[in-house]
């Protein structure tokens, strides 16, 4: 390369680059709001829509700004649905279970009582039709919603007795919310929806037996173990994934290079919370056990979790008839649970069956 076409193009390379600094710089700042249902130390329910914020804002090279905002700001932890349907705020960060008074179809977005676990509705979502039956429910509200992060499988609660028999279920007074509190409502459990500040007060003196909150990482602040021993394994919330809302409108005007931000900082946030809960439940397992020896895990007995699964058959079919969406949704995920759990059965699940079998 001779040297006088090498200046040249070190000449156009430099034009070129003072051109597109110069669009930047012309770029308008876009400035954007968050509202989620969390406070900002209620990690990591907290940590996705802050993490996705900071990503944006870095990878758009300060075009795409957004503000994330807690109920200590806009006071209305279960209003962001309607903040961001109507455009007070662009996007919020949510669980999708929580608006099934608005619109049915939205329960089954977050997680269902004995259905798919982390692995498989992580695989439903993004690969198995379930963004796009989300979407399908979202429109109608004029919003897009995503997965905001999964907590994993939650703990059944804790219990200050026992539970032997389907018998003992009756008239036991719990904490228990969404679908779950309805199958227990079946089993003739007295389910009661405390605000989360008073639930250790009411299981300490008795006025509830029993509650589920999230699993070890979310309860060890909670202090439910010191009042109430029996620690009983999952089945109500399997893989509880949290929600990105956007108003449509915002996203839709966004150039497609933002769009394409957005899309992808959602999907990062929401793997990391997974990871960051995962990790907390593990290390605040080990505390709760050294410290409280006292603490039993227990399984549900067979008879109670079959009689679970007789009330949630009978709910789910009532359901199946609240509409032609309704349906398709229950098939969906039946047809994909049904399918995966086959491949769940001989990967994931023998490989730990022969592992703990070894340690043993
Ligand atoms: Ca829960």
């Amino acid at each position: 390369m001779n040297i006088k076409y090498f200046s040249r193009t070190l000449l156009v390379l430099a034009m070129i680059g003072a051109f597109s600094v110069n669009a930047m710089a012309k770029d308008k700042v876009i400035k954007w709001k968050l509202a989620m249902s969390w406070p900002k130390h209620l990690t990591p329910l907290s940590s996705p829509p802050q993490n996705f914020a900071k990503m944006v804002n870095e990878m758009s090279n300060g075009r795409l700004v957004i503000a994330v905002h807690g109920p200590e700001k806009h006071k209305a932890a279960l209003g962001v649905f309607d903040m961001t349907k109507l455009g007070q705020y662009q996007m919020a960060h949510s669980g999708s279970y929580y608006w099934k008074g608005k619109d049915i179809n939205t329960l089954f977005f977050t997680s269902m009582p004995l259905g798919m676990t982390q692995d498989e509705q992580t695989a439903w979502f993004y690969h198995g039709g379930g963004l796009e039956l989300m979407q399908k429910v979202y429109a109608k509200h004029k919003m897009y919603s995503f997965p905001g992060g999964n907590t994993g499988v939650q703990m059944g609660g804790w219990f200050r007795k026992e539970i032997k028999t389907v018998e003992d279920l009756k008239g036991l007074k719990m904490r228990i919310p969404g679908f779950a509190g309805e199958i227990m409502a079946d089993l003739g459990v007295a389910v009661t929806n405390l605000p989360g500040g008073e639930l250790y007060t009411a299981l300490e003196r008795g006025t509830i037996d029993a509650l589920e909150w999230v699993g070890p990482g979310m309860d060890i602040k909670m202090g439910f173990h010191k009042v109430a021993p029996y620690y009983y394994t999952g089945w109500h919330e399997p893989a509880s994934e949290m929600q990105f809302m956007i108003n449509k409108k915002a996203f839709d005007k966004l150039p497609k290079d933002l769009q394409a931000i957005v899309t992808v900082a959602m999907k990062a946030a929401a793997a990391d919370m997974y990871s960051e809960n995962y990790v907390a439940s593990a290390d605040a397992w080990v505390k709760m056990k050294k410290d409280y020896p006292n603490i039993i895990v227990k399984d549900f007995p067979m008879p109670v979790l079959r009689a679970m699964k007789a009330s949630n058959d009978k709910l789910i079919k009532k359901l199946e008839k609240r509409g032609a969406l309704t349906k398709e949704i229950i098939v969906s995920q039946r047809e994909f649970l049904k399918k995966s759990r086959e491949w769940t059965k001989i990967s994931e699940y023998s490989y730990l069956k022969s592992m703990i079998a070894l340690e043993n």
